[in-house]
């Protein structure tokens, strides 16, 4: 009967019980990391038209539109100051941020883009986890099955 027993795998089994909760923790890890960069963010959107649409540092020099400069009849001379471009519907909006950015924000903003794509990454993988546990849920059930029928078996012979 040891045989028998050792095919006795379920829920309550390490094996395959503690597996997603371990997926989960370092999810949760990866979101908190996430959330500290979005926080770093957050110091820009009072001044963002669209405080929800991602957007995209640059430094620029700008001409100042006075027809009497003589700085700028060739090329904006201006500057340089940090800009923020967004899309929203279709739409590029550009805001003005100033001479000085926080050099957080520029990385904040650099890794909004990259954690995009870490997010997207986590989330198949959670999903094939999910989907990996219904299939062994499904081998389960049929290797107890298959158990069930060994036994009455023994129990006729028996
Ligand atoms: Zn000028």
């Amino acid at each position: 009967m040891t045989e028998l027993e050792l095919i006795k795998v379920g829920k309550g089994d390490p094996l395959h019980y503690g597996f997603e909760e371990k997926i989960l923790k370092i999810r949760q890890a990866f979101e908190q990391r996430v959330q500290r960069e979005w926080d770093i963010i957050d110091g820009l959107r009072g001044k963002l038209k669209f405080p929800e649409a991602l957007g995209s540092l640059e430094l620029e020099y700008v001409k100042c539109g006075k027809s009497a400069c003589n700085r700028c009849r060739h090329a904006p001379t201006h500057g340089p100051y940090w800009y923020i471009y967004q899309k929203e519907g279709g739409h590029l909006q550009k805001t003005y941020i100033g001479k000085k950015v926080d050099p957080k924000l520029i990385e904040g903003i650099k890794n909004r883009k990259a954690n995009r794509s870490r997010r997207k990454s986590i989330r198949l993988i959670l999903e094939e986890i999910t989907r990996l546990e219904r299939e062994t849920e499904k081998k389960i059930q049929t290797v107890r099955q298959m158990q069930r029928e060994v036994e009455a078996k023994f129990e006729l012979i028996s």
